[in-house]
């Protein structure tokens, strides 16, 4: 089977499930007990903190270990209408961010909420950002460092610098960024966030990366009093054991690129009216948004899955919902090509035979 559904989630390292296993079955200990076997969890939990906060530059306190990028954007969202005194700030986004980012803020903010349009390559229009921060400065800027269905990179660090030019928190989730792309510059941003399924480990663990502590779960005093709940400790431990495999194995995706420039140039031979969504922009080296020039997608989806190619047709979370994403619309595709669109993300297993044997 070649899994080409790698933004959506990916599979769990072999070493991942050795170490929750172990985690689950000698370290069960609740790590706030001030008994020996909870202390040694909570010594393995800063051990992790530490390590991780190593790799992306920044202090371990930044850290707070959540249940993943939908939780931590929620909680920034969440800090800053609470720190506005009950949201007067507006607050300015991206009309393509994940559904924790616009519903959230949607909750938070209503009308209050300006949004930034993206060129037909999927990129934020940063010149009207700009103009729109120097309209009114907003209380938080939220952009993704990628975009999950079209893989396009976006202008993340120039945001991050004329945020902190004007002293406006910025807020970045890099759910797709992190475990693809080098982190460095990350700790930049005011905060950013990710999970750990992204890049071979568990589901249901992730990370705020936060200059200030964003207090959210209350309750317990855990996390440094910001998130209230016992520690997930087999799920922190997994994703310390998955960065730091992934942080190993380096950064060089030149040639898993071509792999996939090669496969859209079949697929652009073999199909007239073919479109590449987010084709001339920057985009990961591992994401394919292909808009078929015909049949529904879930056609394509269990067509390929009967093949042995397992794909997707579109995120995850709008699936979820049998509801085209926002991008389409942002993007100006009408209703039938949003029901034509298939996305194919590869991970690092990913071999240059898999993309040939789907195109
Ligand atoms: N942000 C982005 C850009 C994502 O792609 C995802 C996952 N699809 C999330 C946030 C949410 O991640 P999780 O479901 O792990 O909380």
């Amino acid at each position: 089977m070649a899994y080409f559904d790698n933004n959506s989630t990916t599979k769990p390292l072999a070493e991942v499930l050795v170490a929750m296993q172990n985690a689950s079955a000698k370290n069960w200990a609740n790590p706030s007990s001030p008994h020996r076997s909870g202390c040694h969890v909570r010594a393995l939990i800063e051990r992790a903190r530490e390590e991780i906060a190593q790799t992306l530059n920044v202090e371990p306190k930044q850290l707070t270990f959540t249940s993943g990028a939908t939780e931590s954007n929620n909680a920034v969202l969440s800090y800053i209408a609470k720190s506005q005194d009950g949201g007067c700030g507006n607050i300015l986004l991206s009309s393509i961010e994940h559904p924790s980012i616009l519903e959230t803020a949607q909750f938070h903010f209503s009308e209050k909420i300006r949004t930034v349009r993206i060129n037909s390559d999927g990129v934020v229009q940063i010149e009207e950002l700009i103009e729109l921060m120097d309209q009114e400065v907003p209380g938080l800027v939220a952009l993704m460092a990628v975009h999950n269905e079209t893989g396009v990179v976006q202008p993340w660090q120039e945001v991050a610098q004329v945020c902190r030019d004007r002293g406006v928190w910025f807020h970045c989730d890099a759910t797709q960024w992190i475990g693809k792309l080098d982190p460095a510059g990350l700790n930049s941003c005011s905060s950013f966030s990710f999970s750990a399924h992204k890049f071979g480990g568990p589901k249901g663990v992730g990370v705020l990366v936060s200059n200030e502590p964003v207090s959210w779960v209350k309750g317990g005093g855990q996390e440094s009093e910001t998130r209230g709940g016992t520690e997930n400790f087999p799920g922190i431990e997994g994703m310390r054991v998955a960065w730091m495999h992934h942080c190993s194995t380096g950064y060089s995706f030149d040639l898993a690129e071509s792999w996939r420039d090669a496969f859209e140039e079949r697929m652009n031979h073999q199909f007239t009216h073919l479109k590449i969504i987010g084709g001339k922009a920057k985009r990961l080296w591992n994401t394919s948004l292909l808009c078929l020039p015909e049949f529904n997608n879930l056609e394509w989806v269990s067509r390929l899955d009967r093949l042995g190619h397992v794909v997707s047709n579109g995120s995850a979370c709008s699936t979820a919902r049998d509801q085209p994403s926002t991008l389409s619309g942002a993007i100006g595709l009408n209703a039938s090509e949003s029901r034509r669109l298939v996305r194919i993300s590869a991970s690092q297993a990913t071999t240059e035979e898999d993309w040939q044997s789907l195109g």
